[in-house]
């Protein structure tokens, strides 16, 4: 689903530059869910805006669903986004004068989806996070757990070929996380792709491969024995 080969990325500010990823080597098979761990500053986030087509590599490949990705122009680098990948990101990113519902359309929208259709998908994919009867309500109505459910039904919305979380859990406590884990877990488990980005051990082992991220290349990537989010807020 995923293939990346010697990616590399430096941000250049003034008369200096920083070499964020310097020779990334990735793989991910469809069905996977992959954690990107690493501290802070250590390129997660660039990398996974990348992946996302949200930003180019300096140098290396990078082939999504077979595609390549390259020098695309920003029309068809917003095809691309908007047909093989979802987005959560940790403040979830929710248009504050809108309700959940048009939160969750607003994908489908861009897609020239008829009203009605949107309507219908926008609401099967917020009751498929249970949220159906919050429908009406703005974001600013609803908490931290349920805002990040909305974000996820709309990241859905699309029936992209991957879900790319950029620490979905950041900006909520021990139990919501762990809820919003169990939920991401359930889409994955229907054969989703999924990429996490977390910097909590935690989060990660409830993934099913941890690549850790360290100055700028990847120091390791396991397989490991996936721990269920629901059995874990139990504990
Ligand atoms: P992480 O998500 O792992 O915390 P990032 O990918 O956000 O790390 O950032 C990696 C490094 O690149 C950090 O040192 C950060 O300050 C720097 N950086 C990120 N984005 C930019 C940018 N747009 N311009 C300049 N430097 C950036
Ligand atoms: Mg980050």
């Amino acid at each position: 689903m995923i293939q990346i080969k010697d990616l590399h990325k430096s941000y250049h500010m003034g008369s200096g530059s920083l070499h964020v990823l310097k020779g990334i080597n990735f793989e991910a098979q469809e069905g996977e869910m992959v954690a990107i761990m690493g501290s802070s500053g250590s390129g997660k986030s660039t990398l996974l805006n990348i992946l996302g087509i949200l930003d180019e590599a300096d140098q290396g490949s990078y082939f999504l669903d077979n595609v390549p990705i390259k020098d695309l122009n920003e029309k068809i680098a917003a095809k691309y986004r908007n047909e093989f990948l979802g987005f959560v990101f940790q403040s979830f990113n929710l248009i504050n004068y809108k309700s959940a519902l048009d939160n969750v359309s607003m994908p489908l929208y861009y897609q020239g989806v008829k009203r009605k259709l949107r309507t219908e998908k926008a609401m099967h994919y917020l009751d498929k996070v249970g949220l159906a009867d919050w429908a009406t309500h703005l974001p600013s109505e609803l908490s931290g757990g349920q805002k990040q459910r909305v974000a996820i039904a709309r990241a859905l919305a699309s029936n992209p070929k991957v879900l790319l979380a950029d620490e979905p859990t950041g900006a909520l406590d021990t139990t919501t996380s762990y809820e919003v884990m169990e939920l991401i877990q359930g889409i994955n488990d229907e054969g989703k792709t999924i990429l996490v980005v977390t910097h909590e051990e935690d989060i990660a082992h409830m993934c099913k491969r941890i690549v850790n991220l360290k100055d700028g290349i990847i120091i390791s990537d396991t397989i490991v024995q996936q721990v269920s989010a629901k059995q874990q807020a139990n504990v």
